[in-house]
């Protein structure tokens, strides 16, 4: 089956896309969480961090250059943004397309709410 992130990928759903190329696909969350919310998609269907192999890390070196172009056009590059991914259950991943929040626009916080160590 597949996930929601590869209907948007392939333009059968509708998502506002931010950038797309060969490689990744970035597009704003349905439900964002600050002022910016992108979220960075490799094109091909990878589920979690746990799915990564070698053959991927040229195109994850490439979503990080495209999350820095993304948060300099958002203009939010100066004061500062926060990329996320989350991995499985304890990570709260929701949709099993690997990809990466960027988000900003706002102070963002600490960086964990409800945890027990601290
Ligand atoms: P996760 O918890 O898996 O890291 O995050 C999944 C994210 O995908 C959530 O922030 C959620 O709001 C977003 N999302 C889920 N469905 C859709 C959708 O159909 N369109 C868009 N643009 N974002 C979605």
């Amino acid at each position: 089956m597949p996930t929601i992130f590869e209907k948007i990928i392939a333009g059968e759903i509708p998502a506002t896309i931010v950038h797309q190329d060969d490689r990744v696909t970035a597009f704003r969350d349905i439900s964002p969480q600050a002022p910016v919310h992108v979220l960075i998609v490799p094109n091909k269907p990878i589920p979690t961090v746990n799915d990564v192999g070698e053959e991927d890390e040229r195109m994850l070196g490439h979503l990080f250059i495209v999350a820095r172009d993304i948060a300099k056009k958002e203009g939010i590059a100066e004061n500062g943004f926060r990329l996320i991914i989350n991995c499985n259950k304890h990570g709260g991943q929701v949709v099993y397309h690997l990809h990466m929040h960027l988000v900003g626009g706002q102070a963002l916080g600490p960086m964990l709410s409800g945890g027990t160590h601290g």
